[in-house]
């Protein structure tokens, strides 16, 4: 396999290894580290503070000479075990996808190919087209929807409410910007536990934050669907134009679903596009628990999802949906003359996937997305994602069986949060203790959940999108909490701690 025939003159440099048996020897070392890390995800503390010396490393001026192969694989090996945690069992923080030692198949084949999917007619944009059309048929969306991947919801977000926005306009303001609107203030609508990157969106998208209202929830954290009428007729009689509902599927705080059919009904009657934020909630169309509160989606004009939270693809890779590929190319097409499309050759496969998006370059996240689908199949994904939500019952069972453990939300979904309360302690004490038992489950290395604010009142907020955790490692959790808490509580200032 040694490549005899270096074609090179003398003078002539290259990046590619002089000698390919020992680049070869040298990454199969790699592969046995990063498989070694994998195989131990278990082991260890959770969460290992990166150490000054290893930051040293990283605070050093522009190398102007390299270190060389070995010396660059040395300081990538020791990087292995300083990861945020999510990779191991009892990892329960924010919304963080658990990834598979798959992945890294696919990630290694992609380096390899190296492939640009702005556009043009190459192996990678087929394996892309599988998985739009594969997220069609999972989301019941119709033939002429597309959808483009992109590195996560929060971008999604963006894409879909551009889209929202250029539609009112019939798309002339792509020209003539928002300076001369016509409609006057555009409004979009979403509830409180709404995640910010919609408030982000509006932001970036020129319409300001305060555009987007906050629609109050009900004891559910679902959106008050009448409450959002009101809003809707109000902004009417003042002048305004409302063209955008976001409803959520898992809401970030407590994993609410909003009553997406009721809310697609609203945005039909209102003809207000209807957006949804399925960050990780979506893939619950997967799971026969959650399909039945998911069917709203089918009907939304726009779904943002991650395959990077609930689909454990490693980072990073999210998706937008789109019911109308003409509204969606519309809002982004712009072909210059040195991206001109042809019938044949390389720059044939039109559409190209610039056109529905921001980004020209794209690299082939596509692959590991087909990968952890065509290696795992949706039966065993989606029962895995069932997993999860028994789980996080489990522990909200856990919790209410206990004295000193309060459950601060119905378990919606995969997220359980749940409070210490010691008998007689005012709330500002139990507020400040929880923040502390979350710090300390990190800081000891035996669990990571995160707080949340529920009702006002610190939380300890437990999300299970992951693969690895087990019910055992839920009792651990509680018998843990228990400790600390008992240890912060009889500690004669526990605030100050
Ligand atoms: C994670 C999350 C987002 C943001 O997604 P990114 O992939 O991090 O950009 C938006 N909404 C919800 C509900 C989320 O959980």
């Amino acid at each position: 396999m040694k490549s005899k025939n270096h074609p090179h003159f003398p003078s002539e440099k290259t990046l590619d290894p002089t000698d390919w048996a020992a680049f070869r020897e040298q990454a199969h070392r790699m592969l046995d580290a990063a498989v070694d890390r994998m195989e131990t995800y278990r082991e260890g503390p959770i969460w290992n503070p990166f150490p000054p010396a290893l930051q040293a490393n990283y605070q050093g001026p522009l190398p102007v000479e390299g270190i060389g192969a070995e010396a660059t694989q040395a300081h990538m090996t020791a990087l292995l075990p300083f990861g945020v945690g999510n990779t191991h069992p009892r990892f329960f923080g924010w919304v963080h996808g658990s990834g598979t030692p798959s992945n890294l198949m696919a990630d290694i084949t992609a380096a390899a190919i190296n492939a640009n999917l702005g556009g043009r007619d190459h192996g990678a944009m087929y394996v892309e087209k599988q998985v739009v059309n594969w997220c069609r048929e999972l989301f019941q969306f119709p033939e002429s929807s597309s959808g483009l991947i992109v590195s996560g919801t929060s971008i999604a977000t963006v894409i879909a409410l551009k889209a929202a926005r250029d539609r009112c306009f019939n798309f002339s303001n792509r020209k003539t910007g928002l300076q001369k609107n016509a409609l006057g203030p555009l409004v979009g609508y979403t509830s409180e536990q709404t995640h910010s990157c919609v408030a982000r969106a509006f932001d970036i998208l020129g319409l300001g934050s305060d555009a987007l209202r906050k629609i109050a929830v009900n004891e559910r954290f679902e959106m008050d669907t009448v409450a959002l009428q009101a809003a809707i007729a109000k902004d009417r009689v003042a002048g305004l134009t409302p063209f955008v509902i976001v409803g959520t599927a898992g809401a970030v705080n407590v994993g609410s679903i909003d009553d997406l059919e009721t809310l697609a009904d609203i945005a039909q009657s209102e003809n207000i596009w209807f957006h949804i934020d399925g960050a990780f909630g979506a893939l619950g169309v997967l799971s026969e628990r959650l399909s039945p509160r998911l069917s709203g989606i089918k009907r939304a004009d726009s779904l943002a999802f991650d395959f990077h939270k609930w689909l454990h693809v490693n980072y990073d890779a999210g998706f937008i949906l789109m019911r109308s590929e003409e509204d969606h190319r519309r809002t982004f097409s712009e072909r210059p003359e040195y991206l001109k499309g042809a019938e044949r050759g390389l720059a044939a496969g039109n559409p190209w996937p610039v056109e529905y998006g921001p980004e020209l370059s794209r690299g082939f996240r596509a692959l590991k997305v087909w990968a952890q689908l065509a290696e795992h199949g949706t039966a065993k994904l989606g029962a895995l994602i069932t997993q999860n939500c028994e789980q996080a019952a489990y522990l909200g069972e856990l919790v209410a069986a206990h004295a000193h453990l309060r459950l601060m939300a119905p378990v919606a979904m995969n997220i359980c949060c749940f409070r210490y309360q010691a008998e007689g302690q005012d709330d500002k004490t139990t507020d400040a203790i929880n923040g502390e038992i979350v710090i300390q489950l990190q800081i000891q290395g035996i669990a990571a959940p995160s707080t949340t604010l529920v009702n006002g009142r610190n939380a300890i907020r437990v999300n299970i999108t992951n693969h690895r955790t087990t019910r055992a490692d839920l009792a651990l959790l509680v018998r843990e909490v228990e400790r600390i808490g008992l240890e912060l509580t009889a500690s004669a200032h526990p605030a100050a701690v």
